[in-house]
């Protein structure tokens, strides 16, 4: 019963844990859902943010500015990384590509001439001197030569190239001349290639000199040498250049270019929300790349202009979605805890309960088995001694006085077993009531031997009495006391089989007076000595034994030990005898 009792708690244990791992799984997950609810609003607000953004960055390349001045002013105010502009028609005008002189010869054919030869002619200061003076200034319509080149720089060019040294001192004017060509993009017509060209030569010659439209001249060149014919498509794509997307500017004026890394930039600074919570991010992730990380709590579609492109709403740190979640947890773990605990502590009060409810059964086996035993014996001798003197012809006095002698016996041996059984029946519902009187020790030994009667005086009996007079006042029950003494004294006559040499002795000793009775006969092993205050335990088990007896006698002489607040000690050897102690405190002043 027990063993089944066990497996339904560990079962029903088994279930709870269960049913709190689904618990704290389902939580997790309504935390989740609880949390994407309400940042799912939020998000939508961040998303129309960064598309009115993102279209309002295009929206500045509908300024009316000529080609090569929007390209400049996209690239300088980071509209976008670079811009190919296109005309009506959807033809590229920048990057502007050169234009060679139709028919006769370039305006600027003559000049190149002149320098060249003073070049071969070795004057190269009378060269620099020229260039310095003939381009100090540019006329309105500036030189080109034959393949559509702007003479000036060219010019520029060749001679810092003569000068090769920057320590020159004309160098400088000649480079600061040349850099401010390069980067006007107002009146100038020079032609892209022309101008990176330029650019990386003086970068090469004066080192020091940076551009902030070349990396874009480059892009634009690129992009339209794999476009020739652009076609314009709406919203942000990825061109045939790696890493580079493209979208049409308003009124099809133009193409952005951008790098993946600026596209990101843009939208990220876009969607950024001081309103969210410290651990909460919310970032674009471009198509193609997967939004979905352990920490993304919800995503968004970004519209027509970003096609493809997601919003990605992270908490990249997982504490707030942990903290909200673990509270919850917490709470189901306690309850878990309860209820486990409520089992445990339930199915121990059943097991105890199990566990009296089986003492009991088997003391009532041990009871009616015993008593049942223990009542025949002398009832069967009684009715023999009985049937033998019915059936007599005649009366032998000598006979009949030893017959009802046996008689008497055998009567005083039921007597006692049935007022055992009382006693203890008593005992055991805790109906026994004691009277406690102050009682002289030696009253209650006299008075316990004088019960013992007949078998006292045995021929194969010596019981010595030491019980001194002057020993002091013990508070005890008179009749409950003579009980115990007389079961101990009993007993030392039962199991002391052939000398019977008996002793009682009465003395104060630490607080209590104490009834020592001491026998010469079987003794106990010490395991014995453990179990004999048990109730129904008997050493010799057999039916066939002799010494009568239920097994209750020590039992009873202990809860009387107890009711007193005494004590109750055996010392025994086996085959040397035992002495039985019980000690009962004595009376004190105040119970006077
Ligand atoms: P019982 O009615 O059998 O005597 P008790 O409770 O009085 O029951 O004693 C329990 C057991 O303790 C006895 O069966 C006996 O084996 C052992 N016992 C008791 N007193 C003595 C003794 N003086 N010497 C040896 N054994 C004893």
């Amino acid at each position: 019963m027990l063993a089944l009792l066990l497996v339904v708690v560990l079962a029903a244990i088994g279930c709870v844990l269960w049913f709190m791992r689904e618990a704290v799984a389902n939580e997790r997950l309504a935390v989740r859902q609880r949390l994407s609810d309400a940042y799912q609003g939020q998000l939508a607000f961040v998303q129309r943010r960064v598309e009115e953004q993102w279209q309002h960055q295009l929206a500045r390349f509908g300024a009316e500015l000529p080609a090569p001045e929007l390209f400049a002013r996209a690239v300088e105010e980071g509209w976008a990384d670079s811009v190919v502009c296109l005309d009506e028609n959807g033809q590229v005008v920048y990057p502007r590509t050169p234009r060679p002189s139709v028919g006769e010869s370039g305006e600027g054919e003559t000049e190149q001439r002149e320098l060249r030869t003073l070049v071969q002619a070795g004057r190269t200061d009378d060269a620099v001197r020229w260039v310095l003076e003939r381009f100090a200034t540019e006329g309105t319509a500036p030189l080109t030569d034959a393949q559509g080149r702007l003479v000036a720089p060219s010019a520029e060019l060749l001679a810092l190239q003569i000068l090769g040294n920057s320590a020159d001192e004309r160098f400088r004017p000649i480079a600061q001349r040349l850099e401010r060509r390069l980067n006007d993009y107002s009146s100038s017509a020079m032609s892209s290639s022309q101008r990176l060209f330029l650019m990386r030569e003086l970068q090469r010659l004066a080192g020091d000199v940076q551009f902030s439209t070349m990396g874009a001249e480059e892009l634009a060149i690129r992009f339209a040498e794999a476009h020739p014919q652009p076609i314009l498509v709406n919203g942000l794509r990825p061109s045939e250049l790696p890493g580079i997307w493209q979208a049409a500017a308003p009124g099809r004026r133009g193409i952005a270019l951008f790098q993946l890394a600026t596209v990101r930039a843009a939208l990220n600074g876009a969607a950024q929300d001081p309103s969210l919570p410290p651990g909460v991010r919310i970032t674009a992730i471009p198509p193609g790349e997967d939004a979905l990380t352990g920490a993304t709590l919800v995503t968004a579609p970004l519209g027509a202009s970003l096609p493809g492109w997601r919003l990605s709403l992270a908490l990249n740190d997982r504490a707030i979605f942990d903290t909200t979640a673990d509270r919850k947890v917490v709470t189901y773990l306690w309850i878990a805890s309860g209820v486990i605990g409520l089992m445990t502590v339930l199915a121990v009060f059943v097991a105890g309960g199990f566990r009296r409810q089986m003492q009991l059964a088997r003391l009532k086996n041990d009871l009616v088995a015993t008593v049942s035993h223990e009542l025949k014996t002398p009832l069967t001798a009684m009715r023999a001694l009985v049937d033998t003197l019915v059936d007599a012809e005649k009366f032998d006095e000598a006979n009949v006085r030893e017959y009802l002698g046996l008689l008497a016996r055998e009567n005083a041996r039921l007597s006692r077993l049935i007022d055992n059984f009382l006693t203890f029946s008593r005992l055991e519902r805790n109906k026994f009531t004691f009277t406690f009187t102050r009682l002289l020790p030696r009253n209650v030994a006299e008075n316990a031997v004088a019960a013992l009667g007949e078998r006292a005086n045995a021929p194969d009996c010596q019981l010595e009495v030491q019980a001194p007079a002057g020993l002091p006042e013990i508070v005890g029950d008179a009749d409950a006391l003579v009980t115990a003494l007389l079961n101990l004294l009993d007993n030392a006559c039962k199991y002391s089989p052939n000398e019977k040499r008996i002793a009682l002795r009465v003395a104060a000793q630490n607080g209590s007076v104490e009834f020592a009775v001491e026998d010469h006969g079987i003794g106990l092993s010490p395991a014995e000595r453990q179990r004999i205050f048990q109730r129904f335990y008997q050493v010799d088990q057999r039916l066939a034994r002799t010494a009568g007896g239920c097994g209750l006698g020590l039992s009873i002489v202990q809860s009387i030990a107890v009711a007193h607040g005494g004590t109750i000690r055996v010392e025994s050897e086996p085959g040397r005898g035992s002495t039985f102690t019980l000690g009962i405190p004595i009376a004190g002043e105040v119970t006077a």
